[in-house]
């Protein structure tokens, strides 16, 4: 009887799952597992953030209420516990006698830490952890050059790749019969957001839901059912509303959705409805989410230190606290780097746009140190992925491998530019509502005082 242990990570799906295919191929008996880890769902940053704050625990466990019930469908029953990887999957290993546990390998320094203590107690009792692969578009085994070599400036890398590397097709799920674990174990239960001692806020929107049938759905809705995607290169910076964007970080980050399954559905949407730039700069877009993943894996924790890739000296460590909690609240008294700020606390979700506003803000004019600013992202974002979310910030901190050293974002203008007639901070700042357009972006003391009561640096205000 060969019994395997499929542990999700951040693979939430059934479909194109490498490691939930070869487990059934492999074993006679599979037990799926997820286990909510305690140092990420109750823990902390290093600054003193919730490691993954309300929004992403509520897209996660929405996610596993969403796998758990497409296990059943197959058959299977999900456990779930909160505790350590680690040591939840190797005392269940042990109990039910399983010859491997089969996972998606993640590459970053905690994940990392995870499988590899995970890894050395399962020899320990002559098992094993078999790792797969599935967070990418590219199989590294098919890039024209080491990873260790990969190309630092994107275009360099999307030139090499991009007419000369195809992507795999997403692989079927094996026709062989699924058995469940036929021993009896407690099996758990999906946890609420207070099992983590959080709670939804006032002012909270769900945007985004998550579960690979969200996902789907999402992906089928942007193509073939609004063919948003034929306007994407138009309307990708703009920053009110659902679909001007694909919204499928969330599900990619979380891996509710695959790559793989976006480009060739993409191409199956291309041959039957057209292609256009749009419709190449949703790939273009995921080139770039396979770049800092390449990043990360060649350089390490280097995406994690200030001085960044570049291993810069002397970047700036300023972390006063009176500025920073203007910035998480949305209360700096700039309405376009605030109104930002309270979609993202509000809902868990910026615009790309939106993003480089407000890091670029908080480094370059705020002057503080740009690792706080992360770590508020990887506690807020829905799509908080470490590869992509340090890598942009290494980017914006002027210390990744950006050929443009100075990437210096004028708020003013791009406020006027992006939102010229305030639609979009009269959204998340209804206070200044009465505001006429042209005065938006640069309301009176007495206008602000409403929600902040900062006090704006003229500087700021060219
Ligand atoms: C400071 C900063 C932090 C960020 N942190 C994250 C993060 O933690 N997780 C994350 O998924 N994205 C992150 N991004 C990238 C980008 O903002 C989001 O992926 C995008 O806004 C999500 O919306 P969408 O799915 O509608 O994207 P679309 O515009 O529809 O793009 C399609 C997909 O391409 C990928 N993508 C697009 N832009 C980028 C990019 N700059 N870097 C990497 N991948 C990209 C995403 O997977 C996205 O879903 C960050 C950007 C900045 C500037």
């Amino acid at each position: 009887m060969v019994r395997g242990i499929v542990w999700f990570r951040n693979d939430l799906r059934i479909h194109d799952n490498e490691a939930f295919y070869d487990a059934i191929k492999s074993c006679d008996e599979i037990l799926p597992i997820y286990i909510f880890d305690e140092r990420i769902f109750r823990g902390y940053t290093k600054f003193g953030f919730r490691k993954a704050d309300r929004h992403r625990t509520r897209f996660v466990i929405e996610s596993i209420q969403n796998l758990k019930n497409n296990l059943e469908s197959l058959g299977l029953h999900l456990c779930i516990r909160i505790g350590k990887p680690e040591e939840e999957i190797y005392s269940i290993a042990q109990q039910i006698k399983s010859s491997w546990v089969f996972c998606n390998r993640e590459r970053t320094q905690e994940e990392v830490d995870v499988q590899d203590a995970l890894e050395s107690s399962l020899w320990t009792i002559g098992q094993e952890l078999r790792y797969y692969r599935g967070k990418m578009l590219y199989h590294t085994a098919d890039l024209p050059f080491p990873v260790t070599q990969t190309p630092d400036i994107f275009t360099n890398f999307r030139k090499e790749v991009e007419k000369f590397v195809s992507i795999r097709k997403p692989i079927a799920l094996p026709e062989q019969t699924i058995r469940p674990l036929s021993l009896s174990i407690d099996h758990g239960q999906v946890p609420s957001l207070s099992d983590f001692n959080l709670a939804e806020e006032n002012g909270d929107k769900i945007v985004i839901k998550g579960g690979e049938d969200a996902a789907i759905e999402q992906l089928e809705q942007y193509l073939w059912g609004t063919d948003r995607v034929q306007s994407y290169f138009e309307t990708r910076n703009q920053l009110l509303g659902t679909d001007f964007s694909s919204r499928f970080s969330a599900y990619l980050a979380k891996g509710c959705l695959s790559p793989k399954l976006v480009y060739w559905k993409l191409k199956a949407y291309e041959e039957e409805r057209g292609s256009n730039k749009s419709t190449y700069w949703l790939f273009f877009e995921l080139l770039w989410r396979d770049f800092f993943r390449l990043m990360a894996k060649k350089h390490g924790n280097k995406i994690f230190n200030l001085g960044g890739i570049a291993a810069k000296p002397e970047i700036n460590q300023i972390a006063n606290w009176k500025i920073i909690d203007k910035w998480t609240q949305g209360k700096t008294g700039i309405p376009f780097i605030d109104a930002n700020m309270i979609e993202l606390n509000s809902t868990g979700f910026m615009s790309n746009r939106g993003r480089q506003n407000v890091a670029s803000f908080f480094i370059k004019d705020l002057k503080q140190n740009w690792i706080v600013g992360a770590e508020f992202f990887e506690s807020m974002l829905i799509d908080y992925d470490p590869c992509s979310n340090y890598g942009n910030w290494n980017y914006i901190a002027g210390v990744g491998c950006d050929p443009r050293e100075e990437r210096y974002f004028n708020i003013m203008t791009q406020a006027n530019r992006y939102d010229p007639d305030g639609e979009y901070v009269k959204h998340w700042l209804p206070q200044l509502a009465h505001i006429n357009s042209a005065n938006i972006h640069y309301p009176l003391d007495e206008d602000r005082k409403d929600y902040c009561n900062a006090s704006v640096p003229l500087s700021l205000w060219k």
